[in-house]
């Protein structure tokens, strides 16, 4: 396979689904040039894969002799030759990766001029000026790229040039000058080198080429792709084009353009345009650009020529695409091309838009696959406006959305600058339920310490407040913090966006969260899809919290934390009263509150969710979240002393406290230990269901036991829950063999379990035997699978370790589709093989990630459980996954056939969607990690599945 190709090239493929071997930029140059055959000035493209063959064992063998004869034919289809000291041709030298990674890697332009091709160039243009100013500025780039000198040395010289001169502007530097420039920095460049500038054009070529290949694991590269999930195995491609000069006189001029306007989705050309100017000084901003509509006055022709191949570009790609475009004296060249970047709103608009237009026709699969989580989020929380903030600190983007307000430390001080009508964001070390009356009142949380699974993590998400969790670099004191030698002190304005997980100081502008109507069309559309293969809860503990869920479209409860109804000011005591008392009658007054506290919360829930499936995870508190802080109390012993209450809960704290509270007396366990405690929430609960019966209701009440690892505890467990509901009103029912639920009156009830330990897993047949359902709590899976702390790992190793490359996502956040993804699947089997039609969902927070739900929707479970504002996210990502999947045989679908448009697909390392890329490019840089999609196929289901 050859290393170069001419844009002209006939590939046997089209070329813009060749983004793997020619880079984005190249693949498009080959799509406009070959098949499109607009006005794009001759090159050619060095591959990807010579980009790998040089980072694996440095400039491949042969490639020097491809470069030349691709630069023959180049020179000869432009009639010129790079170098040539009568008329030479001065060629670009450009980075294009497969994913767009804006000024992340170098480009060097005017390449091929020297000391005696400036005076051909000069001559040819007859402008002198010009041609040394391009001279100049090729010295400067060639230098600071390709030489690795630093570019402050070439600026100052320039702006002591214009100081000379007199002048502030580029354009007013004197030739003379300009020649003087060009050997004062040649004199740079031998002072750094001890060599010449180089005169060779073959030298000159070479040298920049080798300068992009680098730059593809230059240090802002590298944090790009960690940003954005790339992997970094991939290389850039290189391509080589003739220059045109939108900078040579007042009929030149260059320009951005987009097909329609990327910010609201508009139709109708879009763009920027500058007369006399070349693209960077576009882009740079050092001038003020006309809009594109202003193009008409200025050149009529090109106007109309632009805009007819702007709507040939959206008939070709069937979608939005960016460009860049020069004029050279009068003659339109499109330089680039590509599917733009757009905004959440524009997205949605334009993704129903498209359907409705039959130049473009876009299937309703399509418009799905085509929208993104960014996109989602972006209309459903607040962000900020603009951009280019300086951030002070980041952490983990734990609960997306902005927010702005006064800093404040403890619970009470913020709830009681909310009262007094303050925003407030709420800083901590990390948080816990006596937290969480000042996390209510707070716009949005910042913790120092914690995890994507923390307390303060789960809790936000589960409001849909903004939260950044396990900002490490803050030192929090009492009444301030610092970064660095920052401080932000109690009151001061502090902004932070919990979807990219940073924080600014000083109060940004926000934008409000605007769902459109075409959001509603397109989950309405994903719905279609995935109907009847994957169905998306929410993890829900009140009744406004439900209410809410059912509005963002959640078809049931996946997760009722019962505990969770337990957070608030005074609701903590009474669990604490459960957890520590010493006598039965203590224990039995504790579960008598509770029981009368829970059944009205159950009332709400089961209202809020009438007619759909209402999943109750019966108590699983980790004592340490519920105790109080034995720390504090031992402080105030020593300091002001504890009252007698105090005093009690302090002996108690300590009598209860565990090495390891996340493996401890939780779950099942806490059960086992209070015998009557399962009873009583199930009592609780069967009587809010024949209240809501009563009502006219149809609850439909499904009860989970938490973290169960043996068939003979979840047998157990499961009889107090049936007795408990025969004792609420009928006989339970279970045949000899398997259990079938239990039935109180009309109600019919199920009982499940949750898998979250690997043994859970590995046991599911024995487990299936008790249970009519599963539920995976992938937080804990994760946590024990990996034995990675949920609440520690991800501040103090995680980064590391994915910079390292040994891990290729946070597993809180992805679901690790290899281990934890292969005890799912195995659980799976097992657990449907002892019983058909066993229910399987997920509940832990990766429910509502999206490239988490593809791994779940291939393991064969029937519904994603997550917060419920992330419940549009999972019900795009689920329809994406029944596409990638191939299962989705609709109509929409069929009329992509026909057109063949490239629908999402996932299998054979094409991907496309919601973060998609990341999974199958990492998956390529790290072997076997995507080997459970193919190893594993999704189990085959039959409708008893389900
Ligand atoms: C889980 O472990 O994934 C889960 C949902 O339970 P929790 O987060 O409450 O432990
Ligand atoms: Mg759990």
């Amino acid at each position: 396979m050859p290393f170069v190709f001419d844009f002209d090239h006939a590939h046997p493929k089209a070329p813009m689904e060749l983004k793997d071997l020619l880079g984005g930029k190249g693949a498009n140059l080959a799509e406009m040039t070959s098949v499109l055959k607009l006005p794009v000035p001759p090159g050619f493209t060095l591959t990807t894969d010579a980009c790998r063959a040089y980072m694996a064992g440095g400039w491949p063998a042969g490639l020097t002799d491809e470069v030349a004869k691709a630069r023959t034919r180049l020179e000869r289809a432009m009639g010129k030759t790079i170098g040539d000291p009568a008329d030479p041709l001065l060629v670009s030298v450009r980075s294009g990766a497969k994913f767009s990674m804006p000024g992340m890697m170098d480009t060097v332009l005017n390449l091929g001029l020297n000391d005696r091709s400036v005076v051909g160039l000069a001559r040819q243009t007859n402008d002198e000026r010009f041609a040394y100013d391009s001279y100049r500025r090729f010295v400067s780039m060639y230098g600071r790229i390709v030489l690795d000198i630093p570019g402050a040395e070439f600026d100052e010289m320039f702006d002591a040039a214009k100081e000379l001169a007199g002048t502030t502007s580029d354009a007013n530097v004197p030739t003379e000058l300009l020649k003087y420039l060009v050997s004062s920095y040649q004199g740079i460049v031998e002072r750094h080198t001890n060599k010449p500038f180089p005169q060779d054009p073959a030298e000159q070529l070479r040298g920049a080429i080798e300068a992009v290949f680098a730059s593809w694991n230059g240090a802002r590269a590298v944090a790009y792709r960690d940003r954005e999930h790339i992997a970094h195995d991939l290389g850039t491609a290189v391509n080589v084009q003739a220059m045109v000069f939108g900078n040579r006189d007042e009929k030149s001029g260059t320009g951005v353009g987009f097909t329609r306007d990327p910010t609201t989705g508009a139709k109708g050309a879009y763009g920027d345009f500058l007369v006399n100017a070349q693209g960077e000084d576009v882009v740079a901003g050092i001038r003020n650009t006309e809009p594109l509509s202003a193009l008409e006055r200025h050149f009529p022709k090109v106007h109309a020529e632009l805009v007819a191949i702007f709507e040939r570009l959206e008939r070709h790609y069937r979608d939005m695409c960016d460009t860049e475009f020069t004029i050279e004296q009068g003659k339109l060249w499109m330089l680039q091309t590509r599917v733009g970047k757009r905004s959440g709103r524009a997205a949605l608009r334009m993704a129903v838009d498209m359907t409705k237009e039959p130049a473009i026709a876009l299937g309703h699969a399509e418009a799905v696959s085509r929208i993104t989580e960014d996109h989602l989020d972006s209309v459903l929380h607040p962000q900020f406006a603009g951009s280019g903030h300086s951030v002070l600190a980041k952490g983990l983007a734990a609960s997306p959305g902005a927010a702005v307000g006064r800093v404040y430390f403890t619970a009470d001080d913020a709830a009681a600058a909310a009262e007094r009508g303050e925003p407030v964001i709420l800083v901590r070390s990390e948080t816990s339920p006596e937290d969480v009356h000042g996390m209510l009142a707070a716009e949005g949380i910042l913790t120092a310490r914690g995890g994507l699974v923390s307390h303060a993590a789960v809790v936000a998400r589960g409001w849909g407040k903004p939260a950044v969790v396990g900002a490490e670099v803050l030192r929090i004191a009492s009444h301030s913090f610092a970064v660095g030698s920052v401080t932000v002190h109690e009151g001061d304005w502090l902004s932070l966006d919990g979807g990219a997980g940073t924080v600014v100081v000083g109060s940004l502008p926000l934008v409000a969260a605007q769902p459109t109507a075409e959001f509603t069309t397109l989950l309405r559309w994903a719905d279609e899809i995935r109907a009847g293969h994957l169905g998306v809860r929410a993890n829900a503990d009140t009744g406004s919290d439900a209410a809410n869920a059912r509005r963002l479209g959640a078809e049931g409860i996946g997760l009722c934390r019962t505990e969770h109804m337990f957070l608030g000011e005074d609701r903590l005591p009474i669990v604490r009263r459960m957890i520590l008392a010493d006598t039965p009658e203590e224990e039995t007054a504790a579960l008598e509150e509770l029981r009368v506290a829970q059944r009205s919360d159950f009332v709400e829930i089961l209202a809020a969710m009438d007619g759909l499936p209402v999943t109750v995870r019966l108590l699983d508190p980790p004592l340490h979240e519920f105790l109080p802080s034995i720390h504090d109390l031992a402080i105030k012993e020593a300091t002001t002393g504890l009252d007698a209450g105090e005093r009690r809960l302090y002996d108690a704290a300590r009598l209860w406290q565990e090495a390891n509270p996340m493996l401890g007396t939780r779950g099942v366990r806490l059960g086992v230990l209070k015998p009557g405690l399962y009873a009583m929430q199930v009592r609780a609960l069967m009587e809010a269901a024949h209240d809501r019966v009563r009502a006219g209701g149809h609850p439909v009440i499904e009860i989970m036991i938490p973290l169960t690892v043996s068939g003979p505890e979840l047998a157990l467990a499961r009889s107090w829950v049936e007795a408990a509901v025969a004792a609420a009103g009928a006989s339970s029912k279970k045949p000899a063999k398997q259990a079938a639920g239990a039935r109180a009156g009309r109600l019919e009830v199920s009982i499940g379990t949750m898998v979250e330990t690997p043994r859970a897993a590995l046991r599911a047949a024995e487990l299936a035997e008790s249970a009519e359902f599963f539920s995976f709590g992938t937080n804990d899976l994760t946590q024990m699978t990996f034995g990675f702390s949920r609440d520690d790992v991800e501040g103090r190793m995680m980064s590391a370790y994915l910079e390292l490359g040994l891990l290729p996502r946070n597993p809180f956040e992805v679901v690790d589709a290899d281990g934890v993804g292969e005890l799912i699947r195995i659980a799976v089997e097992r657990g449907r093989a002892a019983r058909p039609g066993l229910k399987i969902g997920v509940c832990g927070e990766h429910g509502g990630d999206p490239t988490s739900i593809g791994t779940f929707y291939d393991a064969g479970l029937d519904y994603v459980s997550c917060s419920p504002f992330r419940v549009p996210v999972a019900r795009l990502a689920a329809a994406q996954a029944v596409l990638a999947a191939g299962h989705y045989t609709g109509p929409a679908n069929k009329a992509e056939a026909q057109k063949k448009a490239p629908a999402a697909k996932r299998a054979g390392g094409v991907t496309k969607g919601l973060n998609g890329k990341a999974k199958t490019d990492k998956a390529r840089a790290t072997p076997g990690a995507n080997g459970s999609r193919a190893g594993a196929p999704r189990t085959k289901r039959t409708s008893a599945a389900r």
